[in-house]
C-alpha cells in the first residue's frame, strides 16, 4: 500500500485539515512556504497520467476543496499557487495523485532552474 493509503487508513500520522468522504487534506511533512498543504482523492490514483474519465468529478472535488481550503486559511486573498507534480520529470515522488497548496509568502516563478535548450 502507498504512503498516502496509508496515511487515509491512519496507519501513517499526519496532521489533518479537512476530511470527507471522498478527499482528505494534510499538512506536507516538509513544507515549502509557511502554508504547505497536500490535498489528495482517498481513492488512490498514481498520477494524474493515471486518471481516467471516471474520476472527471474527484478531480474537479479536488481543486474545489483546495480553493475553500485556501479561503479557510486566510490565504486566498493575497495568492496561492495549486501544485500537480506528475511523474519523474515532473517531480513527483509519491505515487499517489495530490495538489500541492502553497501559499503565506511571495512565491518565485518560474519553479525550475535550468531549462534544456
Ligand atoms: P511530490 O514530490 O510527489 O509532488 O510531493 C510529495 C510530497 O509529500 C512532498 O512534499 C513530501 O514532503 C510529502 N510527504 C512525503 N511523505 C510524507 C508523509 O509521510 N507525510 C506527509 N505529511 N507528507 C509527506
Ligand atoms: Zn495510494
Amino acid at each position: 500500500m502507498c504512503i498516502f493509503c496509508k496515511i487515509v487508513d491512519g496507519d501513517i500520522p499526519s496532521n489533518k485539515v479537512y476530511e470527507d468522504e471522498q478527499i482528505l487534506v494534510f499538512k506536507d511533512v516538509n513544507p515549502t512556504a509557511p502554508t504547505h498543504l497536500l490535498v489528495i482523492p482517498k481513492k488512490h490514483i498514481a498520477s494524474l497520467d493515471a486518471a481516467e474519465q471516471a474520476d472527471l468529478e474527484l478531480l474537479g472535488r479536488l481543486q474545489l476543496t483546495a480553493a475553500e481550503i485556501a479561503r479557510q486559511q486566510g490565504i486566498a486573498k493575497d495568492g496561492y499557487r495549486l501544485v500537480l507534480n506528475c511523474g519523474e520529470q515532473g517531480g513527483q515522488t509519491v505515487d499517489h495523485l495530490h495538489y500541492h497548496l502553497i501559499g503565506g509568502q511571495m512565491l518565485g516563478w518560474p519553479p525550475f532552474t535550468d531549462v534544456a535548450k
